[in-house]
């Protein structure tokens, strides 16, 4: 039997303010939505709204195309179970009699557990580790134990779908990671359609297939983890600047804080593109400095797998590759030229100059011609990273006499403040 919930235009407020406006979500049997937002976005409200805790103030939500409004609490209690985040209770129950609870929808009316029910809630404990507290009373439980009872509960339910209000919140790492496994396991095995407001990230983009982002009311984003987790977004809802990184495992985005985002009185006024020339690792450091201060960047050429290309593709930065181990080609070298002469202002960082690229430096001239500003960044010095026969230092000379600028320090401050001095 297919399953299936539809939230069309949904509307909710708590009196005052509106909490959400115009929510349109569709879930089918077998998916595994994650909701994420930041505080008080209005996760907990969507939730409760779609297991009829809460009534939407306008629009409708429709469970197997019947109407909430419409259905009765035990017939609705077979078809979706909710873990909620204040679910506990005033009494003190044994985990046992906590988790049979998760029956009462299909206990006849002198509400005696059958064998199927008993089974049932024997499995539920066994599924999330609770079957050795079965005889403790649920208050000398732990957060982590407790959460996992409610969990165990609702399993017992044996509802096609489940709806968990951050189920992991109160879960060290190795439950967490063991109670997303177990949700994701019975989504593959037994289809069970899975709704799970989380907290952290970077699980729900390794565990929920598609994300729904909750912001300023509505939905912001939704998709795929890929698609949702930007950086772009992620600015803009947690006011935080990130790097999206793929798991090493399964590629999905991971997202790792880089600092809060700049308020908008320090923001850099340089709008235009800097583009770096590097290679090497020479231009890392600034590289991420300028990123962190929000410049927009590219770079070239850079020689795939180096340290430099490594972090430009982490940074998501448009760039010129030339293959590893290889001299800058001329397609690349014209390649690069373009970058620049689109680019607001260049910077030549303090690459190891050898024969195979020289046309890293030489492509610095065009930003001269170009009349583009071009900073230099001379620390260590040329002498020093010269391995081309002196052709390095020598145009290097020539690049000063061109009017580059240069600065003999690689702390990112001089070229920062240049850069936001620079007319843009
Ligand atoms: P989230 O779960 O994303 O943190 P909630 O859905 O709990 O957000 O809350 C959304 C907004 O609604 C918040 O501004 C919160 O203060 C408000 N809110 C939540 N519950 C109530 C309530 N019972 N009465 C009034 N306002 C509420
Ligand atoms: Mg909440």
């Amino acid at each position: 039997m297919g399953f299936a919930i539809e939230v069309k235009e949904l509307t909710f407020s708590y009196g005052a303010g509106t909490v959400l406006d115009g929510i349109n979500l569709t879930l089918e049997q077998g998916d595994f939505i994650g909701i994420i937002g930041p505080n008080g976005s209005g996760k907990s409200t969507l939730l409760k709204n779609m297991a009829a805790v809460l009534t939407p103030t306008g629009g409708e939500i429709r469970i197997d195309g019947k109407a909430l409004s419409r259905w009765r609490r035990r017939d609705l209690a077979r078809r979706l179970a909710v873990v909620g985040q204040e679910s506990g209770s005033g009494f003190n129950f044994s985990v046992e009699e906590m988790v049979s609870m998760g029956r009462y929808p299909y206990l006849d009316r002198f509400g005696s557990l059958k064998a199927e029910d008993r089974e049932a809630v024997e499995r539920a404990m066994h599924l999330t580790g609770s079957y050795h507290l079965r005889e403790r009373g649920i208050f000398s439980l732990s957060g982590g134990e407790r959460q996992r009872v409610i969990l165990a509960r609702a399993l017992a339910q044996e509802t096609p779908c489940l709806l968990l209000d951050e189920p992991t919140s109160f879960l060290d790492l190795g439950y967490q990671v063991e109670l997303l496994e177990l949700l994701q396991s019975l989504n593959r095995r037994e289809q069970l359609t899975v709704v799970l407001v989380m907290h952290d990230l970077n699980l729900a983009s390794r565990y929920c297939r598609k994300l729904c982002l909750l912001y300023g009311n509505r939905i912001y984003a939704r998709g795929t983890p890929e698609e949702v987790l930007t950086r772009e977004n992620i600015l803009e809802v947690y006011r935080t600047e990130v790097l999206i990184e793929p798991h090493p495992l399964d590629g999905k985005p991971q997202v790792i804080p880089v600092a809060a985002a700049t308020p908008a009185e320090l923001k850099n006024n340089f709008k235009q593109r800097v583009h770096l020339i590097g290679g090497g690792g020479s231009a890392t450091p600034l590289m991420k400095e300028l990123f962190v201060r929000g410049f927009t960047l590219s770079a070239g050429v850079l020689s795939v797998g180096d340290s430099d290309w490594a972090t430009a593709r982490r940074l998501g930065l448009l760039m010129v590759e030339e293959a590893p181990f290889s001299p800058i080609s001329l397609q690349r070298h014209r390649q690069n030229l373009e970058l620049i002469e689109k680019a607001g202002a260049v910077v030549l960082a303090p690459l190891q100059i050898g024969p195979g690229n020289l046309l890293n430096v030489e492509a610095a001239f065009c930003a001269l011609q170009l009349g583009r500003p071009l900073y230099v960044i001379d620390d260590p010095a040329v002498q020093a990273r010269d391995f081309a026969d002196g052709r390095g230092k020598l145009l290097y000379r020539r690049l000063q006499e061109g009017g580059a600028l240069f600065i003999t320090s690689l702390s990112s401050d001089e070229l920062i403040a240049r850069l936001s001095a620079a007319p843009s």
